[in-house]
């Protein structure tokens, strides 16, 4: 199951959605020369797919995408 981040759109975030949304600590947001800087820290085995995290994330830089997705893309 895949995270995506763009983390260049983490460079002009203000705030720290993701990791606080996320009730599973897949994230972790660090602050480099004032710019935010989203990680995953978790095994994303832990992920349960609620998009709770790309939902709240106001930049759109955050992708879930689970297998059955993929495999569905895969095939078109
Ligand atoms: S993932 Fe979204 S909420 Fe988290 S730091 Fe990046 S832009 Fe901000
Ligand atoms: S989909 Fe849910 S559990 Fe998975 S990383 Fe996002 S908020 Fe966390």
């Amino acid at each position: 199951m895949p995270h995506f981040i763009d983390t260049t759109k983490c460079a002009s975030c203000t705030v720290k959605a993701c990791e606080e949304t996320c009730f599973r600590g897949i994230y972790k947001v660090d602050t480099r020369n004032g710019q935010h800087i989203c990680r995953i820290v978790r095994d994303v085995s832990w992920c349960l797919r609620c998009h709770k995290c790309t939902t709240a994330c106001p930049h759109h830089a955050l992708q879930v995408i689970d297998e059955v997705t993929m495999k569905e893309n895969a095939t078109k």
